[in-house]
């Protein structure tokens, strides 16, 4: 299959993408952003520490975010190839993802790398991100503005009660734009003519078909 590297700003619907490619291609999404979500909900000691770096928009350490993610895609069901969306987040990550990537090569069956960046405009990001609301039962995502759900607060799917996320609060997102520019397009710079950009301003059927036949491309060539 492949293993996909999603990069992007938050806001860039990286996540929304993630979950539909993952269920598509049948490879896992992992997204460092819920592993550290769920760690934090279940208030294990990694939860504890992240959490108020998380709150505030900053990023936690690479030292905890190289081992979360090395165990992570040494598990079995990434054999076949992964979505990655949340990582790398600096250049010292994406540095330490390169090493990973060129030890893994041979269980993960050889799964081509694609590695795609989805950007949007900074107000356009704030506006989506205002208007995130997640489903903390199964994970759907919704917007209060471009796709709300039939009824205000209710999971479409599933029937649960949406939440924000802490984080998604104005002045955080603020910050962490900030921290996206000084800290993570470094990442992306590292990546080079290796890197393929998406706009993420059209609608996410659009932005789904064109990584599809990104995919498919790799996957072939
Ligand atoms: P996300 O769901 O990807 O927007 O991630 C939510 C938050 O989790 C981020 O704002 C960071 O605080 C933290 N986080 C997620 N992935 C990383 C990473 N690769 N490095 C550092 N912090 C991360």
């Amino acid at each position: 299959m492949v293993r996909l590297i999603l990069l992007g700003p938050p806001g860039a619907g990286k996540g929304t993408q993630a979950v539909r490619l993952a269920q598509e291609l049948g490879v896992p999404h992992v997204s460092t952003g819920a592993i550290l979500r769920q760690a934090v909900a279940e208030k294990t000691p990694l939860g504890l520490q992240a959490k108020a770096v998380m709150d505030a928009g900053q990023l936690v350490s690479d030292e905890i975010m190289l081992g979360i993610i090395r165990e992570r895609l040494g598990r079995p069901d990434c054999r076949k190839g992964y979505i990655l969306d949340g990582y790398p987040r600096t250049l010292a990550q994406a540095r330490a993802l390169d090493t990973i990537l060129a030890s893994q090569a041979s269980h993960a069956e050889g799964a081509p790398l694609l590695v795609v960046n989805v950007d949007v405009e900074p107000e356009e990001l704030v506006r989506r991100i205002a208007g995130r609301r997640s489903c903390p039962h199964c994970g759907a995502i919704w917007n209060v503005y471009s796709h709300p759900p039939r009824q205000e607060g209710v999971c479409d799917r599933c029937g649960g009660a949406l939440a924000q996320r802490t984080d998604d609060r104005e002045e955080t997102v603020r910050e962490r734009l900030q921290v996206y520019e000084s800290d993570t397009r470094p990442a992306i710079d590292f990546y080079g003519k290796n890197v393929t950009h998406v706009s993420g301003q059209a609608a996410p059927d659009t932005v789904f078909e064109e990584i599809q036949g990104l995919i498919r491309a790799t996957v072939a060539g």
